[in-house]
């Protein structure tokens, strides 16, 4: 009974460190081995008045967090509240702001602390200090999602690590039949909203995704992500489906795009690409607020002036996206433009993104974006009257209209590998069709 109760003490003390959304788990293991240790008493109890005292040493492996070992550390652990800061963080747990300004400027080129976002858990594992004894956090582990995290490791040296969990995905098919809308009807299916997104963007040039049709339907075949093995992280990848539109099935499979095959995209059973050449607006959201235009009378200039840009009006923060694959070759800022980029497609066309209130991280001169990333946010920065985007569109060297401009076709499947592709993809529709 000694044993029981001192147990307890030990799992009561757990649960004042640990965090309400692993509880569960620790409650659960902590049953399981309250249930085996138990048992395992019972069936000592006729054995004891015989055996020797000696019990059997049985090695344990040490309980690690983040690959450390529990039993060195005093673990806290919370989520970044708005205004925290790592600075606060630390000095709320007794460092020294000579050793906070420290640590933030040895990492600076690693990792930026000011991108701590409002709702990311971490975890600070301290040790007493001989000084003072107050116990003084030596390691920060900071969970930017479910899967990455960063350690900052300031025991000794400065260190910092970027890691990520084990993931385990398991294959799984899905049928969908719209009948409310793809949100709720995907959520009553008890599928993730992330399945709608990633639809959303594989058919973006196929399916109209405001003018669904009760009846419409989809099929999918999707891996879905764990971590630890047990944790529901998400929808990992698609690797084909087929959406019923009306009285079309629009098949889309996804196959690299070169013999390289690095990059990948989605196909049709046809090896067509899914995608157009380029987006036809850089705003998921938002209205045309002034078009491309020769004769235009501009207030502030108080003369005619050709504009020769297309605006899209949006909220002040509302993302901009490459409309197309590229390479960024201007991030800049002019008192008539603003904060700008310019992003070249090929040797024929480039397009230019103007006011933004900020630019997008990790984008610069020299960034390989893809259709659809995020470059920057509205804003009103250079000459604007209000939030915007002003969308400029060149062809070989001139601007044009890029909404009068006729395409040309997009990319389909790389020659050399698409009878493989056209093989590789027939399990595939035989999969679905059984969904
Ligand atoms: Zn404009």
């Amino acid at each position: 009974m000694f044993k029981f109760a001192f147990f307890s003490l030990i799992f009561v003390r757990y649960l004042h460190m640990i965090k309400l959304d692993i509880m569960k788990k620790i409650i659960f293991n902590s049953t399981i081995l309250m249930l085996l240790w138990l048992t395992g008493c019972q069936q000592n109890k006729p054995k004891t008045v015989a055996q020797s005292p000696i019990k059997k040493q049985i090695s344990k492996p040490i309980a690690k967090i983040f690959s450390y070992p529990k039993n060195q550390y005093i673990i806290s652990q919370d989520t970044i509240a708005p205004y925290d800061t790592f600075g606060k963080i630390l000095s709320h747990f007794h460092l020294p702001y000579s050793s906070i300004y420290r640590i933030t400027e040895k990492i600076k080129d690693t990792f930026d602390v000011k991108n701590l976002k409002v709702g990311r858990p971490y975890t600070l594992l301290s040790q007493k200090d001989s000084l003072d004894s107050l116990a003084r956090p030596k390691i920060f582990i900071y969970e930017q999602d479910p899967v990455h995290y960063t350690v900052i490791d300031f025991q000794d040296s400065i260190r910092v690590y970027h890691k990520s969990k084990k993931v385990f995905t398991h294959r799984k098919t899905a049928k969908v039949v719209i009948n409310k809308s793809l949100y709720q009807d995907i959520a009553d299916e008890h599928l993730s909203p992330k399945l709608a997104m990633e639809l959303n963007n594989i058919y973006a040039w196929t399916v109209d995704f405001f003018h669904l049709n009760k009846g419409d339907s989809f099929k999918v075949i999707y891996d879905d992500v764990y971590i630890d093995d047990s944790v529901y992280v998400g929808i990992g990848t698609i690797y084909a489906s087929v959406f019923k539109y009306g009285d079309k099935d629009f098949y889309a499979f996804r196959y690299p795009t070169d013999t390289i095959g690095k990059q990948f995209d989605y196909f049709d059973e046809t090896g067509r690409t899914l995608r157009k050449q380029f987006l036809k607006a850089p705003l998921k959201f938002g209205h045309i607020s002034s078009r491309y235009n020769l004769h235009r009378y501009i207030k502030y200039y108080g003369r005619i002036k050709p504009h020769l840009g297309t605006d899209f009006a949006a909220p002040i923060g509302t993302p901009i996206m490459a409309t197309a694959n590229g390479v960024v070759i201007k991030k800049a800022y002019t008192s008539g433009n603003g904060n700008y980029i310019k992003i070249r497609h090929n040797g024929t066309f480039s397009t230019q993104y103007l006011h933004m209130s900020k630019f997008a991280k990790g984008i610069h001169v020299g960034s390989i974006v893809k259709q659809g990333d995020i470059i920057g946010y509205v804003g009103m920065t250079g000459h604007a009257s209000g939030p915007h985007v002003c969308y400029r569109f060149w062809e070989n060297g001139q601007q044009v209209d890029p909404l009068k401009i006729k395409m040309p076709p997009a990319k389909p499947i790389d020659p050399k590998i698409k009878d493989q592709y056209l093989k590789d993809i027939q399990k595939y529709i035989k999969q679905l069709d059984r969904i």
